[in-house]
C-alpha cells in the first residue's frame, strides 16, 4: 500500500497497458480517474475492479486530441478529488505506414496523442501540484523513443520527443516538488500490436529476439509506474526508463556469435 490515499489520472487506461496501470495502482491504495475515448464497456469494467478494492474510480470519456476537452477534464479530475498526486501520460497511438506515404493527418494524430496531449495534460497538473509541493507526473514512452523501427516514424519521435520532455520537465519541476520520469515498455501483448502477435509462431518469433525469452505484460510496467510513483523513488528524476527484457541492451547479432539460443 505505497499509495495510500493518493489520487491519480491515468489516460488511456480502459484496456492495455493504462488498465494494468489503473489497477494497480488501486492495489496500492490509489483512487483512480480513467481516461479513454472509446471503450465504453472496458472502462466500466476497470472502474467496477478500483471499486472492488474499496478505492475510488471517476471514469472520464475525454478525446486527448481536443485541448479544450482535455482542460476540461483535467479541471474536472482536480476539483473532483482535490488533490490531484500522480498523473500518468499513457494513452498512445502507433499508425503503421512508410515515411514516404505518412500523411500530414497520421502524423498530428501521432503527435497530438501522443506528445501534446501529455504536454497539455502535465502543465495543467503541474501546475496545481506546485500549488502543493508534491507531484509526481510519469510518461509512458516506448523503446522506440531511443532506437528506431520502420514505418512508424511519427510515433518513434513522439516518443523521444516526450523521452526528451521527462527530462526538462524533471529539470524546472524537480524544485517544485514535482518528479517527471518515463517508462518505455518493450514488446507487451495488447491491441495496439496485436497484429504483430497474431500467432503463437509470430509470439516465439519475437520473444526469441528478447534475452529474458518473453513478451512482456502489462504488470511489469504497472510494477515500474507503482515503484516511480512511491516515495521509494524519491530521488529518481528525469528518467526513461525502459523495461523490455533487455531489447535494446542488444545490437543485431550477426550468426557466428548466436550461439546463446
Ligand atoms: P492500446 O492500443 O491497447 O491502448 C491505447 C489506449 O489509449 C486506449 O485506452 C485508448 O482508448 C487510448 N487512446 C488512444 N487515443 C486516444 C485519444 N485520442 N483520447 C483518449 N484516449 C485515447 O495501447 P497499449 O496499452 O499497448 O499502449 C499504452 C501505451 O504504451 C502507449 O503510449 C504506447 O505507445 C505504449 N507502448 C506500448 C507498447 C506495446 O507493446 N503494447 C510498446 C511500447 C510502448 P480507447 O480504447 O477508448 O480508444
Amino acid at each position: 500500500m505505497r499509495l495510500k490515499d493518493r489520487n491519480c489520472l491515468v489516460t488511456g487506461s480502459n484496456r492495455g497497458i493504462g488498465a494494468g496501470i489503473a489497477l494497480r495502482l488501486a492495489d496500492e491504495g490509489a483512487n483512480v480517474a480513467l481516461v479513454y475515448l472509446e471503450g465504453d464497456l472496458e472502462v466500466e469494467s476497470v472502474a467496477t475492479q478500483i471499486r472492488h478494492r474499496g478505492r475510488t474510480a471517476l471514469v472520464f470519456r475525454t478525446d486527448l486530441r481536443d485541448p479544450q476537452a482535455l482542460h476540461a477534464m483535467m479541471t474536472q479530475v482536480i476539483a473532483e478529488f482535490g488533490d490531484l498526486h500522480l498523473l500518468v501520460n499513457n494513452a498512445g497511438i502507433g499508425l503503421f505506414a512508410p515515411f514516404l506515404e505518412t500523411s500530414l493527418e497520421a502524423w498530428n494524430d501521432t503527435i497530438n496523442t501522443n506528445l501534446r496531449a501529455a504536454f497539455l495534460c502535465s502543465q495543467i497538473a503541474a501546475r496545481h501540484m506546485a500549488e502543493r509541493k508534491f507531484g509526481r507526473i510519469v510518461h509512458i514512452t516506448s523503446t522506440l523513443s531511443q532506437v528506431a523501427a520502420p514505418n512508424l516514424a511519427p510515433y518513434c519521435a513522439s516518443k523521444a520527443a516526450l523521452a526528451m520532455l521527462t527530462k526538462a520537465m524533471a529539470a524546472e519541476l524537480g524544485p517544485l516538488g514535482i518528479r517527471v520520469n518515463a517508462v518505455g515498455p518493450g514488446t507487451i501483448r495488447t491491441q495496439l500490436n496485436a497484429a504483430l502477435l497474431d500467432t503463437d509462431e509470430m509470439e516465439a518469433r519475437e520473444a526469441a529476439l528478447i534475452p529474458t525469452r518473453r513478451i512482456g505484460h502489462s504488470d511489469d510496467i504497472a510494477a515500474m509506474v507503482a515503484f516511480l510513483a512511491s516515495d521509494e523513488a524519491d530521488q529518481i528524476n528525469g528518467q526513461n526508463i525502459l523495461v523490455d527484457g533487455g531489447l535494446t541492451a542488444l545490437s543485431p547479432q550477426p550468426p557466428y556469435l548466436n550461439a546463446n539460443k
